[in-house]
């Protein structure tokens, strides 16, 4: 190969020229230091592209909370949220134009507190400019799927809280953008009800994203709630890929992206390389964006650990790319991108229900982790609940700042409600540092509760006054029947007095069951009447589950004299307590019925029948399968199976490679699970309930309970460990059948609240093309699902969340437990293969948890679903003492309400938040909890009278706040931004409470609303005697 040079000559003089080229140019350009112009702001006739840095701190996942904050374990990744935050308040220090938002609270707090006053001031300044906003602003960025809406207002509460008290601040915009799909209750709820102005998040269907990409319909005004309809809309930018930036555009230390290089002495001199490349993705997104402006999410995962290698790139794009400009760079936020998007005076396209189940690829639903890590989401519901009840009683004793108090527990639950924490989608030692944070926060907020159950119990006493020296036990582990203060043996005299608190505004009838050693007992009320009991037999499942879990939880073998559980009816009035005395029966005295047990040898072909009061349930004693549902009261008489069958969770070793996993459900077969034994059901009655035992297997069993007093029943399944030594994963279900004609149609609610209406193989936003038959037609389940016909409704509630779906008419399905021994490719890079251990030997997890079904005539089904629910997220919390002689009946309060006597909430409302915060204020929150149409009796405007709520109290004055309490709903209405939306507006009008007379003091709520109140008291003793 060959190549003409020029001459020597002609090169000297041509080399000379370039040199003065050169020269003039380094003059020109002042390669030692270049003042980048980024004071850019909006243009109005260019598309501007709108610059967002931002760092995606999730609060725990590959590691936890803390170990992410100070940099630890970076063996499994290099992240460290100190740095972060460190680096990017220097970075915008060095220049006023620089901007940054920040979202996880639980990260900002945790640096905050460590830093000196003189930075503080430094920071504030910075938030009060403008250059560092709040964005979302709860504690995390919570899941969307998995959690109750009770939990995502608590999280969000305490984040918004800190940020008003600390910075003066209201965050404006939702920033959801991680979690896997997105739920009604967020756009409506936590969103336009805390006063957002918008929202934004990456994660929606592929297909479903083809459509909009298509259309311009990433932009929307959606509208979650049917109730509230356009007073509860928010508009929503679904980013067009995901929230990381445009290929090409990454500034971490170790990212690929070619810098801009401005340096002439230097090699690889880049710049209008790198302007047109901008240029080009600008005009890509603007492409399938409505008005001339588009949003760059600067950032992704644990990024700006050193800022300014983001910093120094976007600082360089912004000069070159406004001095070529053919687009506008600027430095900027959501809120800034919010405003001029409704500056633009668009009609943007209409979104109602919500964006599940989610699928990033034909064979990738999103929907296994409804139901990943079915003992922490039972855990985390459990602790919600408690949570609730804790707070009336912290409020009712008066709150300590120094503890205990449940502060802790409040942490504990809002971390839980992480995208990669109660989703299951964490690695396995942080999905344990979740549960041993909610556990100690649970520890001390036991001791809060049973303070204050000791304090009101004591308030009439004279001789304790003030000195509650009472020592009241409670049973955390309730559940797998391990109690020891009512396990305890009663030596005589002695009885064993139970505290039953309700946290619910009405008055309740149930059950309760607590496990005894004795035969030989009998309770009493509070007035020393006996009352009915019944003594029932524990299986032997349930016996090895509590054996095997009590030694894995707390090291030791329980003693082994427990036999029964005693069961009987407990009557709470309202946020209030009774008492009930179980006591050892004298030889000719009354006593517990002990229940009596059928076992059919399976030798004939008789129905049995189950229940003692209207609802009966029919199993044929032959296979020992149930047949009917029948309830006499309401004329409802049914066909009714229940089973349990398998999907074995794909292995990812087929064509596509895609496995079963934490994220993903993808089923590879399904297998029905039947039971291996002849004799499979033990039938056990009594006065108070009767409970069909079955074991199915060796590794599943259930108990079906039939209340005297109740219309559903109750199912306690006990499933694990799941078998894999055949080298499959494997996900268990089970189905109830009915004959009931649903025309493919089902309903499951958002986080606990409003149901959406759920067709199989169908989407309402676009031509679902179906490649996952079962995965694709998976919800998320909180509260619980039905089917109706023109007859009937069957509805379940579940005691957690789970996934669930219809896959034949007139079913229902739920997945309960998943075992799997792939990971599914999502980043976690574990299987989902929980384990329990006892010394260092480990089996698979064993999932104990409830459901409750009960089938209605059509029409009827919401006042169970919404009534019963509510019972459900908020069981009577037990607590217990012992009493010599009848010294506690006789010296202490028996019952007690916090509310007027005379008065009960209706069974439409529910008090989801009384608190007094840290800063002294009372909070209360009141949910109506049916929606618009739902019920004939109950979807109306229902009232609260607050004077009868607090009836020991003067009300001084009573202010109605925004959702999270963090500005007057007054303030919040009127800033609120009126978005035009497309398509006629043909909606009813919308219904809300009014006002509160200062006078009256009576709360008005329309179906759905929730209403928040700061309340002042005259006076903050309550219970003065
Ligand atoms: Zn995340």
């Amino acid at each position: 190969m060959s190549r003409a040079f020029p001459s020597s000559r002609a090169m000297a003089i041509a080399m000379f020229i370039l040199a003065i080229i050169s020269w003039a140019a380094i003059l020109s350009s002042e390669s030692k230091y270049i003042a980048y112009n980024i004071t850019q702001r909006i243009v109005p006739d260019k598309i501007n592209v709108h610059l967002v840095p931002h760092s995606h701190d999730d609060v725990g996942w590959l590691k936890t909370v803390d170990q992410y904050y100070v940099g630890a374990n970076n063996s499994i990744r290099g992240a460290c949220v100190q740095n972060v935050l460190d680096s990017v308040i220097s970075a915008l220090l060095d220049d006023k134009n620089r901007k940054f938002i920040y979202v996880e609270m639980a990260f900002f707090l945790r640096w905050w507190r460590q830093q000196s006053e003189a930075m503080k001031v430094k920071v504030k300044e910075l938030v009060n400019s403008g250059q560092l906003e709040f964005i979302n602003g709860a504690m995390c960025m919570h899941d969307e799927a998995t959690p109750h809406y009770i939990d995502l207002i608590d999280q969000t509460t305490l984040g918004h809280q800190f940020l008003k008290a600390e910075f003066g601040k209201v965050p404006r915009v939702g920033w959801q953008i991680d979690p896997f799909g997105h739920s009604a209750v967020q756009a409506y709820l936590l969103g336009a009800e805390l006063g957002f102005d918008s929202l934004f998040f990456a994660r929606i269907d592929y297909q479903d994203r083809a459509k909009r990409l298509n259309e311009k319909s990433l932009e929307i005004v959606w509208q979650g709630s049917k109730s509230l309809g356009s007073s509860s809309q928010i508009f929503t930018g679904i980013f067009p890929r995901h929230y990381d930036p445009p290929d090409g555009f990454t500034f971490e230390i170790n990212d690929v992206s070619p810098p801009i290089q401005d340096d002439i002495l230097l090699f690889d001199y880049n710049v209008q390389e790198r302007v047109n490349e901008f240029v080009a993705a600008a005009l890509a997104q603007a492409n399938v964006t409505r008005t001339n402006h588009i949003m760059w999410t600067m950032g992704t995962d644990f990024r700006y650990q050193y800022a300014n290698s983001w910093f120094r790139q976007m600082d360089k794009f912004i000069h070159y790319v406004n001095e070529d400009g053919r687009v506008n760079a600027l430095y900027s936020t959501p809120s800034i991108y919010t405003d001029v998007k409704y500056a633009a005076n668009e009609k943007w396209p209409r979104k109602t229900e919500d964006f599940f189940p989610y699928a990033d690829h034909p064979n990738a639903y999103w929907t296994g982790y409804f139901t990943s890590r079915p003992a922490f989401k039972g855990y985390v519901r459990m602790m919600s609940g408690y949570y609730l009840a804790a707070r009336q009683l912290e409020f009712f004793k008066g709150r300590s700042n120094s503890g205990p108090n449940t502060d802790a527990l409040a942490d504990a639950l809002a971390l839980a409600q992480h995208h990669d924490a109660v989703s299951g989608t964490e690695r396995q030692h942080v999905a344990a540092d979740y549960a041993k944070r909610l556990y100690m926060g649970y520890a001390e907020a036991e001791k809060l509760v049973s303070s204050s159950l000791a304090f009101l119990a004591d308030s009439i006493s004279s001789a304790r006054q003030g000195n509650p020296a009472t020592n009241i036990q409670q049973c955390p582990l309730l559940n797998i029947s391990y109690c020891p203060p009512s396990e305890a043996v009663l030596s005589d005299g002695k009885s064993l007095v139970v505290v039953v608190y309700n946290s619910l505004g009405w008055r309740r009838e149930e059950v309760i069951r607590i496990p005894v050693s004795s035969e030989k007992v009998f309770v009493q009320d509070s007035e020393g009447r006996e009352i009915e009991s019944q003594l029932l037999p524990l299986s032997n499942a349930t016996l090895s589950i509590r054996n095997y879990y009590v030694k894995a939880y707390i090291g030791k073998s329980p003693n082994g004299a427990l036999k029964y559980w005693l069961a009987f009816s407990a009557s709470v009035p309202p946020l209030g307590f009774s008492t009930y005395v179980v006591s050892i029966a004298k030889q000719t005295g009354p006593s517990s019925t002990i229940s009596m047990v059928y076992k059919p040898d399976g030798s004939t072909n008789d129905t049995i029948e189950v229940g003692q009061g209207s609802l009966k349930l029919f199993y044929s004693a032959d296979e020992g399968k149930l047949t009917n549902y029948v309830n006499s009261r309401n004329m409802v008489t049914a066909f009714a199976e229940q089973s349990y069958s398998y999907y074995s969770g794909n292995d990812g070793t087929d064509k596509d490679p895609q496995a079963s996993g934490a994220y993903v459900f993808r089923p590879n077969v399904t297998f029905p699970i039947k039971s291996e034994h002849q004799v499979p059901l033990t039938v056990i009655r009594g006065p108070v309930l009767d409970e069909v035992h079955q074991q199915l297997n060796s590794w599943i069993s259930q108990i079906t309970r039939v209340f005297k007093g109740k219309e559903h029943a109750e199912v306690e399944f006990s499933i694990g460990p799941i078998p894999v030594d055949d080298g499959i994963g494997k996900e268990i279900t089970t189905q109830i059948r009915t004959a009931m004609k649903t025309n493919k149609t089902f309903y499951t609610d958002s986080n606990g609240r409003d149901f959406i209406k759920r067709v199989r193989d169908f989407r309402t936003d676009w031509d679902l093309q179906v490649q996952q038959p079962v995965a694709g037609n998976y919800y998320p389940i909180n509260l619980g699902i039905y089917v109706q016909d023109s007859n009937t409704e069957l509805s379940v509630l579940v005691d957690r969340s789970v996934g669930g779906t219809s896959l034949v008419d007139g079913q229902i399905e739920l997945m309960l437990h998943r075992r799997l021994l792939h990971d599914d490719s999502r980043g976690v890079g574990e299987a989902l293969n929980e384990t329990v251990c006892v010394l260092d030997k480990c089996e698979g997890l064993t999932i104990q948890g409830k459901f409750y079904l009960r089938i209605d005539q059509v029409g009827e089904g919401a006042k169970w679903r919404r009534t019963v629910g509510q019972e459900i997220y908020s069981p009577l919390l037990l607590a217990f003492t012992e009493q010599d002689g009848n010294n506690w009946i006789s010296s202490q309060v028996p019952t007690f309400s916090a509310i007027d006597p005379s008065y009960a909430l209706p069974n439409n409302i529910a008090v989801i938040t009384l608190q007094e915060l840290e800063n002294g204020k009372v909070l209360l929150r009141l949910a109506h909890l049916y929606e618009i149409g739902e019920d004939k009796d109950y979807s109306v405007m229902a009232s609260v009278e607050l004077k009868k709520l607090f009836p020991n109290k003067k009300i001084s004055k009573v202010t109605e706040m925004s959702l999270s309490a963090n500005q007057e709903r007054a303030e919040m209405e009127q800033k609120k931004l009126a978005w035009k939306v497309e398509g006629p507006a043909e909606e009813p009008k919308v219904v809300r409470g009014g006002p509160v007379d200062p006078v009256k003091l009576v709360v008005e709520l329309a179906p759905m609303e929730i209403r928040s109140f700061f309340i002042n008291f005259d006076y903050l003793q309550m219970f003065v005697s």
